[in-house]
């Protein structure tokens, strides 16, 4: 069995995420929002972040941008190395300049992202002018391009336009344009194509693993669609409260998810052929709040697999037949295929 590192035929490292620990600190005291994490993206590889709402995923996503930094009542330790570079340590300013074009992100809500004084025009313009210096003709040409690369054929009207004279999705597919613009190594994509519809995220996934093949993009790409991961992934990184869970290729994830929470959310994706179940399959419970996490591994009010050991004592996460995973009573036994 290969390690999930070996599994893919990406390039060289790209990111590595080595111990992030992100804690708020609120008038109660602090509360841990990402533990104990670490992973890698290499180049040209798609790595997805998978579980629910309130698992750590968006805020990990941001914390490597440098973005969750910018809050004074964020603390963030670790190491997040940008090939040599530790993002983590570096100034705000520094990490400020790699953004847009060494590493840009795509966020679930366009509308907060795009700034409501420019058009769409001169917004675009600046994130290519990171990259490279063009005439305004070829300029208005690219930009034009990569409207067109996202499914938007009417760009002159588009270029023209506030970000307030255009829908949420069309937002959302210049957001995606404009990341892409600069031709960025690391693309962290928070939900991209949650606000369209099934065939504009076809193609803008489509047009995200071309960029990946041929110009050795990587995608750290956030999703709670089990169908995306499935379809794209290099590799699967659950998070649960805050943690790792599993990290494992594909192909492993799904044929034999390792985690009792991996199984979980497997079991809640409702059939795409065959006999519908009468009930779809949910994981009792919800993810906890992180103030107030349970004892020993935060699963096991939610675990049917939970022993004595598990309400007291938290996993750590070691390998497993070519995969990481945190739990005490994994779903697979080392070496059973
Ligand atoms: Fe369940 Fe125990 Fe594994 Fe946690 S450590 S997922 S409670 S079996």
């Amino acid at each position: 069995m290969t390690t999930p590192q070996e599994a893919t035929a990406a390039g060289e490292r790209l990111l590595r995420i080595e111990d992030l620990e992100v804690t708020v600190h609120k008038h109660g005291g602090p509360v841990s929002l990402v533990r104990e994490t670490s992973f890698e993206v290499r180049e040209g590889e798609i790595v997805c972040l998978v579980g629910e709402s309130g698992s750590g995923k968006s805020v990990t996503a941001r914390t490597i941008m440098g973005l969750t930094q910018l809050d004074p009542q964020m603390e963030v330790t670790g190491r997040i190395l940008l090939g040599d570079d530790d993002l983590a340590a570096m100034p705000a300013e520094r990490v400020r300049r790699l953004r847009g074009r060494d590493l840009t992100m795509v966020f679930q809500e366009p509308l907060s992202s795009l700034d409501p004084v420019y058009t769409v025009d001169f917004q675009l313009r600046e994130a290519l002018r990171r990259r490279e210096r063009l005439s305004r003709r070829a300029e208005r040409d690219r930009l034009l391009s990569a409207l067109a690369e996202v499914g938007i054929h009417d760009g002159d009207r588009v270029l023209q336009s506030y970000p307030h004279q255009l829908s949420g999705g069309m937002c959302q597919r210049v957001m995606i344009a404009m990341a892409l613009l600069g031709r960025p190594r690391l693309l962290i994509a928070d939900e991209p194509t949650t606000a369209l519809d099934v065939t504009v995220q076809a193609q803008i996934l489509a047009l995200i693993d071309r960029l990946r093949q041929e110009e050795g993009m990587a995608v750290l790409l956030v999703t709670h669609d089990m169908g995306v991961a499935a379809d794209l992934a290099d590799r699967v990184i659950v998070m649960y409260a805050g943690q790792v869970v599993e990290d494992a290729a594909p192909r492993d994830i799904f044929a034999r998810p390792a985690h009792p929470y991996t199984a979980g959310l497997l079991a809640s994706i409702p059939p795409m052929v065959g006999e519908r179940p009468e009930r779809l399959l949910a994981i009792p419970g919800s993810v906890p709040d992180p103030s107030a996490l349970p004892s020993g591994c935060s699963f096991h009010p939610r675990c049917r697999f939970a022993t004595e050991t598990c309400l007291t004592t938290r996993p750590i996460a070691g390998d497993l037949d070519g995969r990481r995973v945190a739990c005490w009573n994994p779903l697979i036994e080392e070496g059973v295929a």
